[in-house]
């Protein structure tokens, strides 16, 4: 199987075989695939639903492959938890939309790569890029923690550790909270807090990881810009 003229390898294959004729029978048609130059930056990739229910998935031009494949099955992933009800999360007009997709990922992707990892997809190429790339970019161009007042650069800042401290397969984020420790301490101890209360509601059903976005929201005072909807609208509303 191949996807933009692309080998899909061994248990990414398989996964797509699996779970694509439940995806495309929800949705009431295929599952589109494209390249695309316009991804927010810092993103591999994204699904859109054009007219509501078309399923969309962009992807920017990937060199390697093993990350290819972790791409395509992560996307795919996404759209097996939209048709089981699980929320998603976009910018509000006029907000810039990586905030929505940051929101969103910070909360669905924890379900995506376990759910990755018990069909045999090890999401640990994917996992290692983000992480290099996130400190990266904190470190490299030297930015400064935004103060609270700054509320939605604050909020984006708390919602991306929380994303690098909920993804504990690797053991990654002990690294991640010991090389921001010192230059980000506050930003830092906003995320963890959140992240215990995450972990209390737990995000493991669409009703739990809601209930967490909406909670994130508001910890983070971004509930004017971020809108939160519930899973996948049946095909054809
Ligand atoms: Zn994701």
């Amino acid at each position: 199987m191949d996807i933009l003229g692309r080998a899909l390898v061994g248990p990414v294959a398989a996964l797509l075989a699996h779970h694509l004729p439940r995806i495309e029978a929800s949705y009431g048609g295929p599952v589109v695939w494209e390249l695309s130059k316009k991804l927010p930056e810092g993103f591999h990739s994204q699904y859109v639903l054009r007219s509501r229910t078309q399923p969309v998935i962009l992807l920017r031009a990937i060199k390697r492959d093993d990350i290819f494949n972790v791409v395509v099955a992560h996307e795919l992933m996404h759209l097996v938890l939209n048709i089981d009800g699980f929320p998603r999360a976009q910018s509000g007009a006029g907000v810039d939309p990586r905030l929505g997709l940051v929101v969103y990922n910070t909360f669905v992707d924890p379900i995506v790569y376990r759910r990755l990892t018990s069909e045999g997809v090890s999401s640990e190429p994917l996992e290692r890029l983000q992480f290099a790339n996130t400190i990266q970019g904190l470190f490299e161009r030297s930015v400064h923690e935004p103060t609270p007042l700054d509320e939605a650069n604050a909020g984006l800042w708390t919602c991306t550790f929380v994303a690098m401290l909920l993804k504990d397969g690797l053991g990654l984020s002990n690294e991640f909270e010991r090389v921001l420790n010192g230059r980000y301490s506050s930003t830092l101890k906003r995320a963890v807090q959140l992240v215990h209360e995450v972990r209390d509601i737990g995000l493991e059903n669409p009703d739990g990881c809601a209930r967490a976005m909406e909670r994130a929201l508001e910890r983070t005072k971004l509930q004017r810009l971020v809108l939160i909807e519930q899973g996948m609208p049946a095909p054809g509303e």
